[in-house]
């Protein structure tokens, strides 16, 4: 199981993962390790930078986070709901 935490950097460039831009997103390689995708395009040859183990540049997973945990799902919140609601006042 690959996991990357919203808080973790690449071992290459020392960056934080990003999600926004395609070059800062975690990727996995088949050894198991990640890096970011701006990271792995530029290694060459396409070995590993942690372990060596050769890997194929179209090969590479993208990595899913959930980066907010849960706390972007405001929607469903009754909090949100009700304040909306009240919110709402009559004046007439
Ligand atoms: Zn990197
Ligand atoms: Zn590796």
């Amino acid at each position: 199981m690959l996991i990357v935490h919203p808080s973790s950097v690449c071992d290459v460039c020392l960056e934080p993962y990003g999600w926004e831009e395609q070059a800062r997103t975690p990727h996995a390689i088949p050894c198991g390790h990640i890096f970011c995708y701006s990271c792995l395009q530029l290694t060459t040859p396409s070995n590993c930078p942690l372990c060596r183990k050769a890997f194929l540049p179209q090969r590479i997973k993208k990595i899913h986070v959930d980066r907010f945990n849960g706390a972007i799902d405001d929607s469903s919140s009754p909090v949100c709901g009700s304040l909306t609601k009240r919110a709402k006042v009559h004046d007439r």
